[in-house]
């Protein structure tokens, strides 16, 4: 399944990026199958990183969401600011536009819901 040796896996990336990549698929993961239930959806797949090695499962997205998924994995992974501040806070907004009213969108949907199950933990210096 690998493409090369440039696919990463959960084991070639820092921990707190990794943390970072599976946070961006849980809240993507969560809003897609509440939002677009019934809409096909394929297991997400990256040239550069290896999705279900660095979620631990696969993660089955629509193609607008997997889109979106890739745009935010990538933008991660290249993410120059280190401490990463919180999106909201940044000063370099780097998500495309459309991506990034997209992100928001998902942001404004999932997270709440979580923090009503008492997953706080997943409203991390992501974005809050
Ligand atoms: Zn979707």
């Amino acid at each position: 399944m690998s493409s090369g040796a440039t696919t990463a896996r959960a084991a070639d990336l820092d921990a707190k990026v990794r943390r970072d990549l599976r946070t961006l698929a849980k809240f993507i993961t969560f809003y897609c199958e509440r939002r677009h239930a019934g809409v096909e959806k394929q297991p997400a797949r990256l040239r550069t990183i290896d999705v279900t090695s660095v979620c631990g499962r696969a993660v089955p997205l629509c193609a607008p969401c997997a889109k979106l998924l890739a745009h935010a994995f990538m933008k991660r992974l290249v993410c120059p600011l280190a401490p990463k501040p919180t999106c909201r806070q940044c000063p370099q907004h780097c998500y495309a536009p459309a991506y990034r009213a997209q992100i928001r969108e998902v942001m404004r949907f999932t997270g709440p819901r979580l923090v009503l199950r008492g997953r706080l933990d997943y409203l991390v210096h992501l974005w809050l």
